[in-house]
Parts: C-alpha cells; sequence; structure tokens
C-alpha cells in the first residue's frame, strides 16, 4: 500500500489583495510616508510574486483612490462596504489584506499577521505566513492573533490582515519603502501562501 499526495496546482487558488485605505483616507502617517501608498505599492508587488507562482489575483483598490461614492454620507463605511461586496462577488479563495503598523515607542518592529475568526482556514494562513518570517532572519512580531478589522469579519472565505512593519521605526520605514525589501516581503508572503493551500488542499489517494 502507498500513499501519494494529490496537490491542487496554485493556478486553481484565486486571492483577492486589498490594499488598506486609499483617497481621503491616508491610514497611518509618519513623516513623508503615507501607509495608504505603501500598501498600494506592496500589493502590486505581491500581486506580480503570487503570478508568478502561478495564481490568480484580483485587487479591491486599483489605484489611490478609495472605493467609495463621492455622494456617501460616510466616506470609510461606503468604501468598506463595497470592499466587501467586491470580494463576495469575486469568490476567492483567499484574501490578504496589506497594512502597515505604528507604535509609540520606536523600538518596536516586525511583521504580524491577523487572521478573520470566524472563518476556517484563516489562521492556518496566518500562521503559515508568520512562520514563514520567523524562519526567515527578516524582522517578525511573534504569534499571529485574531482580529474583528471589519473588512475581515463575517468574510465568505479564509482571510489575513498584513501589518508589514512599523512606521514608526526609522529602519523599518526605510526598508518597506525600498523596492528589493518589497520583493522579499512578497516572495515570502507567496511561498507561504501557495505551500499552506497546497497542504489544506492535499488528498491522501490510497492504492493497494
Ligand atoms: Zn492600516
Amino acid at each position: 500500500m502507498n500513499f501519494s499526495p494529490a496537490i491542487i496546482a496554485p493556478e486553481q487558488l484565486h486571492i483577492v489583495l486589498d490594499a488598506g485605505h486609499g483617497g481621503r483616507d491616508n491610514g497611518a502617517c509618519v513623516g513623508s510616508v503615507s501607509e495608504a501608498e505603501l500598501n498600494l505599492q506592496i500589493v502590486q508587488v505581491l500581486a506580480q510574486e503570487l503570478q508568478n507562482h502561478g495564481c490568480a489575483v484580483s485587487l479591491t483598490r486599483i489605484d489611490e483612490e478609495s472605493l467609495s461614492s463621492p455622494y456617501a454620507s460616510n466616506k470609510k463605511v461606503d468604501d468598506m462596504a463595497k470592499r466587501r461586496e467586491k470580494i463576495r462577488n469575486l469568490n476567492p479563495d483567499l484574501v490578504i489584506s496589506i497594512h502597515q503598523n505604528t507604535y509609540p515607542s520606536e523600538s518596536v518592529s516586525g511583521l504580524q499577521c491577523f487572521y478573520a475568526n470566524e472563518t476556517l482556514g484563516s489562521k492556518e494562513y496566518a500562521t503559515a505566513i508568520q512562520n514563514q518570517f520567523n524562519q526567515s532572519g527578516l524582522p517578525f512580531s511573534k504569534t499571529p492573533k485574531p482580529t474583528d478589522f471589519n473588512l475581515v469579519e463575517h468574510s465568505p472565505c479564509p482571510a489575513v490582515l498584513i501589518e508589514c512593519g512599523f512606521l514608526t521605526n526609522p529602519q523599518e520605514r526605510e526598508l518597506l519603502q525600498s523596492t528589493t525589501y518589497q520583493q522579499v516581503l512578497a516572495y515570502h508572503i507567496a511561498t507561504a501562501v501557495v505551500q499552506e493551500y497546497s497542504r489544506q488542499h492535499t488528498t491522501v489517494a490510497c492504492t493497494n
């Protein structure tokens, strides 16, 4: 008797990437760095990397603008509702929302993953990404945590939010803006996601 794992091809893996903030909402701003701008840059690098890994990728936000209607009374609420609606319509296998962190103390640094507590599979993706970083020698921040961030709340599919690093840490702020580091980040996220997808979708075929 032998067991042969059947690995699902990653081209069946459809991921929605969400660049946090946008439009009038810059997110965290430290010095001349706007989180919204940086999130979009990293999403674009990550989209390319995931495509190189054979994944299908869609984006919630494709430029600096938010998704809210100019006539909405509460633009933030409307923007979030539009993002959730887009995700529901795209019906992906995974949502990754990209953000940058801040903290009152400059010394705090490192990538940290959060996951949609209610959706099965989210914690596993967050753990896979976090472990990949914890083993990579790059700055990281311990263990993944659940989040009630409203984009990933009631998510129809596994969803993770990645705080790529701390804009309040001067060294990490420099790193996060460099194309080389953005590519390293993207490589590790894509590697972890593809491996975790294969792990979750590997069926063990039993042949006698
Ligand atoms: Zn943010």
